[in-house]
């Protein structure tokens, strides 16, 4: 299976530089067989990126959506109007919506079902604080996320783990942790057919080669390096 590589762009950019990184990428992409390149850009931006990407193989996702289909829901976007834009993926749970905008793990489960069920595919993020770490609790903490998943047997989606201390910190997880905790998400998420796992959490251009090369790792989910798209194909041409 190609690895996956995805960008999450967040709150970044001008309308323009949404464009050039996305040319940039767009062109980059070509050379790169082996590897499958998705950027979310901001949502402002999506229909500037989905038409500099044209025909490129580097797929377009977004950072967040509404569960509703459509109604009363002043800022709300739904899962029908990213698809209308030309979005195939989707990023669910992500720690910036869990722990600074509120979501819980109950508007996660109807985000997924919705998304799924528009067609996106979703790229649910789970992954425990620092303090969840020291405590123990990790296991703990990805079991009671990965319920989220229970109504979506069957579904395809993408499953990104991601320690919240190794989000934008420069720390990263040993390898060794990488791969356990992917067994552990492998073996107590029961969905058919079994979701990629991606890792995410201060991804370089420097570390991507060995966590890429592990194979419980089907790909790397990139915040701050894929701002730059010379560190961003760097990153996917180590997969
Ligand atoms: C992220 O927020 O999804 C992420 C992985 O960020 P960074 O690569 O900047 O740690």
């Amino acid at each position: 299976m190609h690895k996956l590589i995805i960008g999450n762009w967040k709150m970044n950019g001008t309308l323009a530089e949404a464009e050039s990184r996305a040319r940039a990428i767009a062109d980059g992409a070509k050379a790169l067989a082996k590897v499958a390149l998705v950027v979310c850009p901001p949502l402002p931006h999506l229909d500037v990126v989905a038409q500099a990407l044209g025909e490129s193989p580097a797929l377009l996702g977004a950072q967040n959506c509404y569960f509703a289909e459509k109604g009363a829901y002043t800022g709300e976007v739904s899962p029908s109007m990213l698809v209308d834009l030309g979005c195939r993926y989707v990023i669910l749970g992500h720690s910036e919506r869990r722990h600074q905008m509120g979501e819980t793990d109950e508007v996660i489960t109807k985000k997924l079902e919705s998304a799924c069920a528009a067609g996106l595919i979703p790229i649910f993020c789970v992954g425990e604080t620092g303090a969840e770490r020291k405590a123990g609790q990790t296991e703990a903490v990805l079991l009671r996320q990965l319920k989220s998943l229970d109504g979506l047997r069957g579904k395809k989606l993408i499953i990104a783990y991601e320690p919240v201390w190794a989000i934008g910190t420069g720390l990263v997880p040993e390898v060794a942790d990488i791969v356990a905790i992917h067994t552990f998400i492998r073996n107590n998420a029961m969905n058919l057919p079994q979701p990629p796992i991606l890792y995410g959490g201060s991804v370089t251009a420097a570390n991507a080669g060995a966590i890429l090369a592990q194979s419980e790792v089907d790909g790397v989910l990139v915040g701050g390096a894929s701002l730059e798209p010379a560190s961003f194909l760097s990153i996917a041409a180590a997969g």
